[in-house]
């Protein structure tokens, strides 16, 4: 019996061994899948139309509206199937800026590089006012300041120090960076602080945005995060019907910013110019754009791709996340133009919304695949959703047993280095094995450690398969993330084509395998309340 047993343990031992090692790959189609994305390409036609003819694609723009209607059009023309705008809402207010001029005129006259902050309003014509330093760190702080704002730009920002660079402008993950990613982080514990921060900016900007406009302010300036000329800003303002927008807000570059601020040290006066143009729009409709390739004998189970279709308005909204964007399309024109009758569905998701906080991909994830209660604690009531604590339980629909995996593209126009598994060690194997044709394209590194900020995060805190790639930063954090250099000339044609080849190879795969991806157990209320992931705005 004794022997038997053992001789039974190890055979299955033996046998689950070679399970292990046998993780198919089709590398036939992995052959097909390079030849069409290296030979064929159309993944920079794809993204030189999103970001040169549409623009930047701010959600609740009419950008936006039209670039779902032109992703769905070229889906349909590639032959995918069920193509349909998913609507989603309510956003609120709609914005885009057509026009932004700042001038210097006193003590001298020069144009300054300057752009304004999303959903705060224009200055209807040029006007001129005088520029104050002001600092207003909370509400405490706006007392001092009643009775003496009429007709003043304020200069909320301290002055910073331009320091030659710690970073190279332009680098790739080192064999030691990714190395460092494979080792097991364990989680900190610390979350919950930036949301602190996130509520107590939200309720400043509420009441600074009244306060500003009953003072007679004209404008709000603030120094650019990043320096050398690169615009990087996000929003001020408001898109709550309910709440003001304050007054028109801009971002300086850094340099001018900083030779402002020394010149009112000195008790200078300095005049400025403003022309800024922009729209606010009440009844704009947001959208994700889907579409899919059926599958054949496993059609109701889905294989997702998906990245977000929004930007910000500095640029054009090419690395964050054109680039996403345009390699997922690309990704299914590949496997579209090699005929394949894949076993499950591959569904494309563009998500809208997602630099406000995921939301259009966490409304997908509601409508399809699982919900969960909204905060109940009364304090939180005044914040958006994605400032709130998460709620309990999560409640499943069927469709959520049957998503074999969502794969994320969004982290620059960098290639793929490989994957994160957000903590599920049983699926390292499989893409281990996924990843072996990709190793001369520098993509083999599978880590189970958490990546957050973007849409992959929607999924995994409801307990899908939820994955990012890992992708070489390039000029990402340094130049375009945000910015007004978020344009087409700082995407990298060799590494969105080597990603599109990956990111069709793992949706093929997927929707080849015999069983679905495994998962990890779904999420469980925590001792203490643990709060989502951070996201992007900022
Ligand atoms: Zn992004």
């Amino acid at each position: 019996m004794r022997r038997s047993f053992t001789l039974l343990a190890a055979t299955c031992l033996l046998f689950a061994c070679t399970l292990w090692a046998d993780e198919h790959v089709h590398w036939e189609m992995v052959n097909r899948i390079r030849d069409e994305g290296i030979h064929h390409s159309q993944v920079m036609d794809t993204l030189q139309h999103l970001t040169d003819r549409i623009g930047p694609r701010l959600t609740g723009s009419p950008a936006l509206v039209e670039a779902n209607e032109w992703t769905l059009e070229k889906l349909q023309e590639w032959g995918l199937e069920n193509g349909h705008l998913e609507e989603w809402g309510p956003f609120g207010r709609g914005w885009s800026f057509s026009r932004s001029t700042v001038h210097m005129l006193q003590p001298r006259q020069t144009p300054l590089m300057a752009l304004p902050k999303a959903w705060t309003p224009g200055t209807n014509g040029p006007i001129r006012g005088q520029a104050i330093q002001a600092k207003i760190e909370s509400e405490d702080d706006l007392d001092q300041y009643r009775g003496g704002l009429q007709g003043k730009v304020l200069f909320m920002s301290d002055k910073r120090e331009i320091k030659p660079p710690e970073l190279a402008e332009f680098a790739r993950l080192s064999p030691e960076d990714l190395q460092e990613m494979e080792a097991f982080d364990f989680p900190s514990g610390q979350v919950g602080k930036w949301l602190e921060e996130a509520r107590k900016h939200l309720k400043l900007r509420r009441a600074l945005n009244e306060f500003l406009v009953k003072e007679g302010a004209i404008a709000v300036a603030d120094i650019s995060s990043r320096d050398g000329g690169t615009l990087r800003l996000g929003s001020a303002g408001s898109r709550q019907p309910d709440e003001s927008v304050g007054v028109p807000s801009f971002v300086l570059a850094a340099e001018h910013y900083n030779w402002i601020s020394r010149l009112l040290e000195e008790d200078q006066e300095v005049e400025l110019e403003l022309d800024i143009e922009s729209q606010f729009y009440d009844d704009l409709v947001v959208y994700n754009t889907i579409a899919e390739i059926p599958g054949t004998d496993k059609a109701d189970e889905v294989v997702l791709l998906g990245a977000h279709l929004d930007s910000w308005h500095a640029g054009t909204g090419s690395n964050d996340n054109g680039t996403g964007t345009a390699v997922v399309m690309e990704a299914v024109r590949i496997l579209q133009a090699l005929e394949v009758r894949p076993r499950r569905t591959i569904r494309v998701g563009l998500w809208a919304g997602e630099e406000q906080g995921l939301l259009g991909a966490r409304a997908h994830v509601e409508k399809h695949y699982a919900s969960r209660p909204d905060s109940e604690i009364a304090e939180e009531q005044e914040f958006p959703a994605h400032l709130r604590t998460l709620g309990w339980p999560i409640t499943v629909k069927p469709d959520h047993a049957k998503l074999s995996a969502y794969f994320n593209l969004d982290n620059g126009s960098g290639k793929i280095r490989g994957i994160y598994t957000q903590g599920n060690a049983a699926v390292a194997q499989v893409f281990e094995a996924w990843l072996k044709p990709f190793r001369d394209m520098g993509a083999d590194t599978v880590t189970n450690r958490n990546t957050g900020g973007t849409d992959h995060v929607a999924f995994d805190a409801v307990g899908l398969p939820g994955f990012q790639f890992i992708q070489d930063d390039l000029d990402y954090y340094t130049r375009t993330h945000h910015s007004n250099l978020d344009v087409f000339d700082h995407a990298q044609r060799e590494d969105l084509v080597q990603a599109s080849v990956v990111m069709a190879s793992f949706a093929y795969h997927a929707a080849m395998r015999d069983e679905l991806l495994p998962r990890k157990p779904i999420p469980r209320k925590p001792p203490e309340n643990e709060v989502g992931d951070e996201e992007d705005e900022e």
